[in-house]
């Protein structure tokens, strides 16, 4: 791995910039964990889309850029710099997506992945049920075979962003008899088929960041079955393993919040408030570790370019990313003291920026895309063969 950026490279993070300096949108757009907020991140997308940079290393003809993972990695960065919006399809875009290119027919990918680039289909993914979140092997929601038609039945919940989303992609047992991980068929679903509801569910903000889907002999066409029936873990774990080391939370992200950090350290220190070496040292090294992070993703893309794939490592990545993130925000507030807590509308908040809300959403980060203490059994059992508790 050469860690020189070629003229190409250079050329095309110049490109990126240039593009990004002129259509970010000036304002904030409101959370997408509204109505208005999600319609307004959907308009970004499509701006985004138009202008080729909606997803860059998919192939052109399903509306990417044909970009390499590398140049992804790059865009990432400038994306972040440039402050540009969360983006709202990101269980698509970043994790179906993917998942569709490794295992989809010709007839899915033509049919999903412009839509989806986009975002004029927007997903939500359907994994956890009330019974079934660490433990996704105990997942109870049926599909069975009549016909050209799967018959579904069952719950779903915590589906992100699912109380606009479009569509809804998840595993079901289509094998009535099957235990734990076997007899599971990964389906695409429309979340406005006769005999679905979804049930928005409010944060305490009052913003619908999740829903519950009901499924009450739903009818979804035998065509929108992802993989081979039945063997739908397998598929489900290659779309985990973009959520958990790569796609999901580029380091892009968080080296943008450790040089915000760094820029609040470096405030604080010029108003001349005592702040304690063990935040200072802190934050030396929450910066050391989002370089870090970085490199190491540089690397694992260079494996993947060269044919390698991202397996149980992915893992770590997900454990050191999320107390990362967790870390990082704690000295954001420590360094701003009871200020902290106002809210960005405060008359007195001005600099406190968004870090409160941050380090709210950063608390879930060993939660989602499967808990810490999860990850950490996989790596006990597939990296280090320990044997199974
Ligand atoms: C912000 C956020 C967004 C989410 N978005 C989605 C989404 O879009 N789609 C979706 O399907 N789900 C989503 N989820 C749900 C998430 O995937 C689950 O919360 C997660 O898998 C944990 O499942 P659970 O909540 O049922 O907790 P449980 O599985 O009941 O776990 C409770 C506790 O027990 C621990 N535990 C459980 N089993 C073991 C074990 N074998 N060894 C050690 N410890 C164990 C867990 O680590 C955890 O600390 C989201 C969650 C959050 C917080």
């Amino acid at each position: 791995m050469d860690l020189n950026f070629t003229s190409e490279q250079m050329a095309f993070r110049s490109e990126a910039r240039t593009w990004l300096e002129s259509n970010v949108p000036s304002e904030p757009l409101q959370s997408f964990d509204t109505k208005v907020g999600f319609e307004e991140h959907r308009d970004w997308e499509q701006k985004l889309n138009a202008g080729g940079w909606a997803m860059v290393p998919w192939p052109v003809e399903y509306g990417g850029r044909g970009a390499n993972l590398l140049e992804w990695l790059i865009f990432e960065e400038e994306y972040y710099r440039a402050g540009a919006p969360a983006r709202v399809n990101q269980n698509g875009i970043f994790l179906l997506g993917p998942t569709i290119m490794e295992y989809g027919t010709d007839e899915q990918k033509a049919r999903f992945l412009p839509a989806m680039a986009s975002s004029e289909e927007v997903w939500a993914q359907g994994w956890s049920e009330p019974n079934a979140g660490s433990d996704m092997a105990n997942i109870q929601a049926s599909a069975i075979l009549d016909g050209d038609e799967y018959v579904i039945n069952g719950q779903k919940t915590w589906a992100s962003r699912g109380a606009y989303a479009h569509w809804l992609f998840g595993m079901f047992r289509t094998d009535p008899d099957s235990k734990r991980h076997h007899g599971l068929t990964f389906i695409l679903c429309p979340l406005d088929a006769p005999g679905i509801t979804v049930r928005p569910i409010e944060k305490l903000s009052g913003k619908a960041a999740f829903a519950e889907v009901f499924f009450d002999n739903a009818r979804v066409k035998a065509e929108n079955r992802l993989g081979p029936m039945g063997e739908g873990w397998g598929v489900a774990m290659a779309t985990a393993g973009f959520e958990r080391g790569l796609m999901l939370r580029s380091p892009a992200r968080f080296q943008n919040t450790a040089r915000k950090l760094v820029e609040l350290y470096r405030e604080t220190h010029a108003q001349g408030e005592l702040i304690d070496a063990s935040v200072r040292d802190g934050v030396a090294r929450c910066w050391m570790d989002a370089e870090a992070y970085a490199l190491n993703t540089y690397q694992t893309v260079s494996r993947m370019m060269a044919g390698g794939k991202i397996g149980a490592e992915a893992s770590l990545n997900k454990i050191f990313w999320s107390e990362l993130d967790i870390k990082m925000h704690e000295l954001a507030l420590e360094l701003l003291g009871s200020r902290g807590e106002l809210l960005p509308s405060a008359p007195a908040a001005k600099g406190v920026g968004d870090w409160l809300d941050g380090f709210i959403f950063a608390l879930a980060g060993p939660i989602y895309a499967g808990t810490n203490e999860v990850q950490r059994n996989i790596i006990a059992e597939r990296i280090l063969g320990l044997p199974r508790k």
